[in-house]
């Protein structure tokens, strides 16, 4: 197989940027568009749209990944157990404060009276005086009777109300398994689609995790969005199982006081660090650019912060889904990213989450190999790696410098895109040492992560081509006639 240099070298920094698509994006053109922008991986959201826009978006995404030599990165979000309120009569009803109004089994239209609730495992779940919050928490009511027919409650915080919102029960632990039917389906879908990351919404418990990993049978990886308060509670547990997590705060903002959500926010992201997870922190870093092609000074700050706080990952949502400015919103997330990364002060800040390796030696290896970095001053890590794995690891230690993660599984160089630093190249396996050292020289060069005179940390497992077996941690130092010497794979 032969090696075309990178039409694209690696970004010129270390977060990765994912783009949710939508009708504002969902065009080759744009995705391309997206794509050289900056976006590293692209969210299928399977709560809009359907299976034959999915589809084309996969295609597309995959064809990038053809043209520019780069491995893609395709996220497929299961819309999980979002309660939703029946119809109305009208269509829009308006609830006034310290009125009554009653969810029920009853599937006609509902008036300001009552509405139809059909997920019959929230009637046993509930006690008086729990809150329902409706259309992402702008209307509050308060339970005051409940069986398994009817849920009464007095209106706290009033409002319009419309067919099919939302409904979030932040008091309660909800008995719903995570995957609904249409999850199943999805799910099912997403796998035939070939996608790497599929990620679960409203995820509760461990057991939750579990679950999914039964049926997605490690033919993509598992995030979980952490967006239930009952979830924060599990939180180690939770990111444990998980591959990765997301930090969702548009629904944890719902479920839980909005000013708690920024503690949490460092809370996950230091957990994910210290378990070595990758971590996404999403929605409404850019919102105002849905509307408008300059975001305001506080979500500059806000992106910043995530930045700083050492996230793998930074998403769009709306911004890049549905909004008017989607290339801007990526452009702009990329500019931000650069210019914190070249602050000084970066790597002193991202550093502050305190990582202890494992007791094992591809963590002890790891953990060195960053420490090298500083100490000669080498200009990049390259890892020959076949789950993954030993990436993971190094990335956890936030080097100073890019990774080049060589790995002959296409599905492991495109699981990468949400790993933070990682470059990833999908190449033939080695064979030898002198092998491993050769390709190491060239690829660097080629990728543009190193030049002539510079020295660069290799990662190996021996025997070549056994998983999970790092074991070698090499330094060479790259010739200054090196460019002239290398010859196509
Ligand atoms: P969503 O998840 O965009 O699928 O709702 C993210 C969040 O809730 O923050
Ligand atoms: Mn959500």
């Amino acid at each position: 197989m032969s090696i075309k240099t990178s039409a694209l070298e690696p970004r010129q920094r270390k977060v990765r940027i994912l783009a949710t698509l939508g009708p504002a994006s969902r065009s080759p053109e744009m995705i391309e568009t997206l794509f050289i922008a900056g976006a590293d991986a692209f969210r299928l959201n399977m709560s809009h749209g359907d299976h034959a826009d999915h589809a084309a978006s996969v295609v597309a995404i995959r064809a990038l990944e053809k043209k520019y030599n780069r491995p893609t990165t395709i996220l497929a979000d299961l819309q999980g157990p979002k309660l939703r309120v029946g119809t109305f009569a009208e269509g829009l009803v308006t609830l006034r404060k310290g009125e009554t109004f009653v969810l029920d089994r009853d599937p006609t239209p509902g008036d300001a009276g009552r509405v139809h609730l059909r997920h019959k495992e929230i009637y046993q779940a509930l006690r008086p005086g729990e809150r329902l919050l409706l259309d992402d928490g702008k209307l509050v009511l308060r339970v005051t009777e409940c069986d398994d027919q009817r849920i009464e409650t007095i209106v706290e915080v009033g409002g319009p109300l419309s067919n099919h919102k939302g409904l979030n029960v932040p008091d309660v632990v909800v008995p719903l398994a995570a995957l609904t039917e249409k999850d199943r389906l999805d799910l099912a879908f997403a796998l035939e689609q070939g996608v790497d990351w599929i990620a679960l919404s409203f995820v509760q418990r461990p057991d939750d995790l579990a679950e999914a990993r039964k049926l997605v049978g490690g033919r993509a990886a598992l995030l979980a969005k952490l967006e239930k308060p009952a979830a924060i509670d599990r939180l180690e547990e939770i990111v444990e199982m998980a591959d990765a997590v997301m930090v969702a705060r548009g629904d944890l903002g719902v479920e839980l006081p909005p000013e708690k959500v920024p503690p949490i926010q460092k809370r996950i992201v230091a957990a994910a660090r210290t378990l070595g997870r990758p971590v996404v922190v999403a929605t409404q870093m850019l919102e105002s650019m849905i509307k408008a092609p300059t975001p305001t000074r506080a979500e500059v700050s806000d992106v910043a912060t995530a930045i700083y706080d050492g996230a793998d990952a930074i998403m769009l949502s709306a911004e890049s889904a549905a909004g008017d400015w989607p290339e801007e919103a990526v452009a702009m997330m990329d500019r931000i990213a650069r210019t914190v990364e070249s602050d000084p002060a970066y790597f002193a800040r991202v550093h502050f989450t305190e990582t202890r390796p494992d007791a094992t030696t591809a963590d002890a290896i790891a953990s060195a190999a960053a420490r090298i970095v500083d100490t000669v001053s080498a200009a990049t890590i390259v890892c020959y790696t076949s789950s993954g794995g030993t990436v993971r690891r190094v990335s956890r230690e936030r080097p100073r410098v890019p990774m080049l993660a060589l790995t002959p599984k296409l599905e492991t160089a495109r699981r990468l895109g949400l790993v933070w630093g990682t470059h990833a190249v999908h190449t033939r396996d080695i064979a030898s040492f002198e092998e491993m050292v050769a390709k190491a020289r060239r690829m660097a060069l080629r990728a543009r992560v190193a030049k002539g005179g510079d020295p660069v940390v290799l990662m190996a497992g021996v025997p070549f081509g056994t998983p999970g077996a790092t074991n070698v941690l090499h330094v060479v130092r790259l010739r200054g006639d090196e460019l002239k010497n290398y010859h196509a794979d």
